[in-house]
C-alpha cells in the first residue's frame, strides 16, 4: 500500500520534495516508534573480486584464518557482555562461533582460494552463497530463516577481511532498518535503547521478532524491500501494533502517530493503575488473567502488567533458540528458574509444540507437503525418534514440579487414544524416576490444549481423563475454518467470531464444567478487548494472553456484570454468522459505555 502525499519540507532535513509512503509488513512487536532511520544494509557491502597469483595463495589463506580468529574473538567479547538472563542469545552466538570453525565454511573457502585462484573475500562469498542455496532449497520457513545465521557469520568474517568496522552502535531513539538482524545485534540494540526495528526479512519465528517482542521494541518484519527505499537519517514511523511502517511521514501523519503514541502511553499508564486490583466483575465474579510466555525473561514484564501467573509457557522456544537440544537437566534448571521468577504464582508448561512453523534442528529430516496437518506437536513427541527427547522433557518437568507451582499441558491432542498414549509415556517416566530414586512430584496436574475440532467434539470424554483444559483458539480457528493461520491470502476468513468456533468453545466449557475441571483459553483472542467479553459470556473464567493486554482486559471486566455477558453469550450462540456476532458484541459494549 503506497499513499502518495507531498510532505512539508520544513519538517525534514532535505530540500527535495519527499513522498510519504506506507508499507505493510508483519506486526512483530506492538507499539509506535518515530525516529530517524539507522540503515544497516548488509547487502550493500561490496565484495571485491580479484584473481591472485599462485604465490599469493598461502597469504590469502592466512588472511582468511586471521579474519576467522578476529570474528571468533569479537563474538567471544559479545558473549561476555551478555548477562546470564540472555541465555538463549548467548547460545545462538556460541552457535555462530561454532559455524566459524565449520568445515563447510572453512574448507570450501580455502578450496575456492586455491582452485579458483581468487581472493579470500570472493572465495568466502561463493561459499556463503552455496551454503545459503542449500538452506533455501529446504521447504520450510524456519530453515529458510536459519539461512540468515550463515549470512551473519559470513558478513562478520567478510568485514574483518575488509577491515570494516563491525561495531554497530545506533544512536538512542534510532529506528534500525536492516535486511535482517542477528541475535547479537538485537541484544545490543536493546541496551542501546533503539526506538524500533524494521526489516526486509523475517517472520514470526525470526530472531528479530522473538527478541523484539520479549523486550517490547516496536517492530515490523517481512517488509521485503524496506532497506531499498529508506535512506539513512530519513524520518520513519514504525507501527508495530498494526505491522505498518510510514516513510517520510508528513507533519500531519507524524502528529497523528505522536498523538496515538501519547494516548497509548497515557492509556497504558492509566491502565497500569489497576495492576494490583483483581479482575472482578461488577457482580463479583472473579476472572483469572494470566500470561502467555515464550521466554523466561518476559516474566518480569508480565508481572508488571498484573499477570496472576503463566497460563501458557511455550517450552518449544527452548528448543528453537538453543544451539544444542536441551536435555533433562536443562529443562529442570529452566523450569525451576521460571518458577522462582514467578515467586509462587502458578505456571502451566506446555510440552514442546514443535513442527509446522516451529522447526528445531533435530527435525531436519522432516519434509512434509502439509506440515500444519503433519507430524507436529504431540504426534511428533510420541514418534519413535522424538519420544526419548519428550521423555527427557517430562522427567525435567516432573522433577522441577517438586519445587514450585506448576502444571503440565499437552498440545494438539486430537482425541482419547492420543491422550492415552501421552499419559502412558508420562506414567512410564514417573515409573522410571521412582525406580531411579529421583525425587519428583507425582501428583503434578496434567491438562491438554483443546485446539482441534475433534478434541472439542469429544471434550466430554477427554475431560474425564485430565485435570484441566486450555482452549487454543489460534489453532482451533485454523482447523475449524480450514484457514492457514499464517497465510495472508485467506486471512479475511480467519474469523474469531464464527458461530462454528463459538459452538465448539461452548461445548468444551460445558464438558469441563460437567467433569468439574477448570477450563481456560489461551489463544490470541483472549487479549482482544472486543472479543474477551464474549469469551466470558461463553462461561470462561481464565484467560491467558500476551501480558501487555492484561490491564485493558481487566478494565473491561471491572466495568461489566458477568450476568449480562452470559446473556450476551447465550444470544451469540443463536446467531448465524461472524459479522452478526461481532455486531451483537459491539452494540453490547457500546451500551455499557453509554
Ligand atoms: C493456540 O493454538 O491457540 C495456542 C495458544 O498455541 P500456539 O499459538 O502456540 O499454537
Ligand atoms: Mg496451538
Amino acid at each position: 500500500m503506497t499513499k502518495r502525499m507531498p510532505t512539508d519540507d520544513s519538517m525534514l532535513s532535505g530540500t527535495l520534495p519527499v513522498i510519504e509512503t506506507v508499507r505493510k509488513g508483519t506486526a512483530a512487536a506492538s507499539g509506535i516508534a518515530i525516529g530517524r532511520a539507522y540503515l544497516m544494509d548488509r547487502r550493500r557491502l561490496k565484495v571485491p573480486k580479484r584473481h591472485i597469483l599462485a604465490d599469493e595463495i598461502d597469504g590469502e589463506i592466512e588472511r582468511f584464518h586471521r579474519a576467522l580468529d578476529s570474528s571468533d574473538r569479537q563474538l567471544e567479547r559479545i558473549k561476555e557482555k551478555i548477562e546470564a538472563r540472555f541465555d538463549d542469545h548467548y547460545n545462538i552466538i556460541a552457535a555462530h562461533q561454532l559455524m566459524l570453525h565449520d568445515e563447510h565454511l572453512v574448507d570450501e573457502t580455502i578450496r575456492n582460494i586455491r582452485d579458483k585462484g581468487v581472493n579470500a573475500e570472493w572465495a568466502l562469498r561463493k561459499t556463503v552463497e552455496h551454503i545459503r542455496g542449500v538452506f533455501d532449497s529446504i521447504e520450510d520457513d524456519y530453515f529458510r530463516e536459519r539461512r540468515s545465521d550463515v549470512e551473519f557469520v559470513g558478513e562478520r568474517v567478510l568485514r574483518n577481511l575488509l577491515g570494516r568496522d563491525l561495531q554497530v552502535t545506533p544512536p538512542p531513539d534510532a529506528i534500525v532498518v536492516a535486511y535482517d538482524l542477528s541475535p547479537a545485534d538485537t541484544a545490543q540494540f536493546y541496551r542501546a535503547a533503539v526506538a524500533g526495528l524494521a526489516t526486509d526479512a523475517g517472520g514470526n519465528t525470526s530472531h528479530t521478532a522473538i527478541i523484539a517482542r520479549a523486550h517490547e521494541i516496536p517492530a515490523v518484519v517481512g517488509l521485503e524491500d524496506i532497506t531499498a527505499v529508506v535512506g539513512n537519517g530519513d524520518l520513519i514511523v514504525v507501527d508495530g501494533t498494526n505491522g505498518v511502517v510510514v516513510l517520510n511521514p508528513s507533519p500531519e501523519t507524524v502528529a497523528l502517530y505522536r498523538e496515538r503514541a501519547r494516548m497509548e502511553a497515557a492509556q497504558g499508564v492509566a491502565l497500569l493503575s489497576n495492576v494490583e486490583l483483581p479482575a472482578l466483575s461488577t457482580d463479583d465474579v472473579r476472572i483469572s488473567l494470566v500470561a502467555n510466555i515464550d521466554h523466561e525473561d518476559e516474566i518480569k514484564g508480565a508481572l508488571a502488567y498484573g499477570a496472576e501467573g503463566v497460563g501458557l509457557f511455550r517450552t518449544e522456544f527452548l528448543f528453537l533458540t538453543r544451539a544444542r537440544v536441551p536435555d533433562e537437566n536443562d529443562v529442570f534448571r529452566h523450569s525451576c528458574s521460571v518458577m522462582e521468577s514467578l515467586g509462587g504464582r502458578a505456571v502451566t508448561f506446555r510440552t514442546m509444540d514443535l513442527g509446522a512453523d516451529k522447526m528445531a534442528v533435530f527435525m531436519s529430516e522432516l519434509h512434509e507437503a502439509n506440515p500444519a496437518l503433519g507430524l507436529r506437536s504431540i504426534r511428533l513427541c510420541l514418534s519413535t525418534q522424538v519420544r526419548p527427547l519428550f521423555k527427557q522433557q517430562l522427567r525435567g518437568l516432573l522433577r522441577a514440579a517438586s519445587n514450585g507451582n506448576m502444571r503440565i499441558m499437552f498440545p494438539m491432542i486430537s482425541g482419547v487414544r492420543e491422550l492415552e498414549l501421552a499419559l502412558e509415556v508420562l506414567s512410564e517416566v514417573k515409573d522410571e524416576l521412582s525406580r531411579d530414586g529421583i525425587p519428583f512430584a507425582p501428583d503434578t496436574k496434567v491438562g491438554i490444549m483443546i485446539e482441534m475440532p475433534s478434541a472439542a467434539l469429544v471434550a466430554d470424554h477427554l475431560a474425564r481423563r485430565v485435570d484441566f483444559f486450555s482452549i487454543g483458539t489460534n489453532d482451533l480457528i485454523q482447523y475449524t475454518l480450514a484457514v492457514d493461520r499464517v497465510n495472508e491470502h485467506v486471512a479475511y476468513l480467519y474469523d474469531a467470531m464464527h458461530p462454528a468456533l463459538l459452538r465448539l468453545i461452548d461445548m468444551v466449557v460445558k464438558a469441563a464444567d460437567a467433569a468439574g475441571i477448570p477450563c481456560g483459553l489461551c489463544g490470541e483472542m483472549a487479549g482482544d478487548m472486543n472479543v474477551a467479553p464474549l469469551l466470558i459470556g461463553l462461561g470462561l473464567t481464565e484467560l491467558s494472553m500476551n501480558a501487555v493486554a492484561i490491564p485493558q482486559i481487566k478494565q473491561v471486566i471491572r466495568g461489566r456484570a458477568v450476568r449480562d455477558l452470559r446473556a450476551m453469550g447465550t444470544q451469540a450462540l443463536t446467531l448465524p454468522s461472524g459479522p452478526e456476532v461481532k455486531e451483537l458484541v459491539w452494540s453490547f459494549l457500546q451500551r455499557g459505555n453509554a
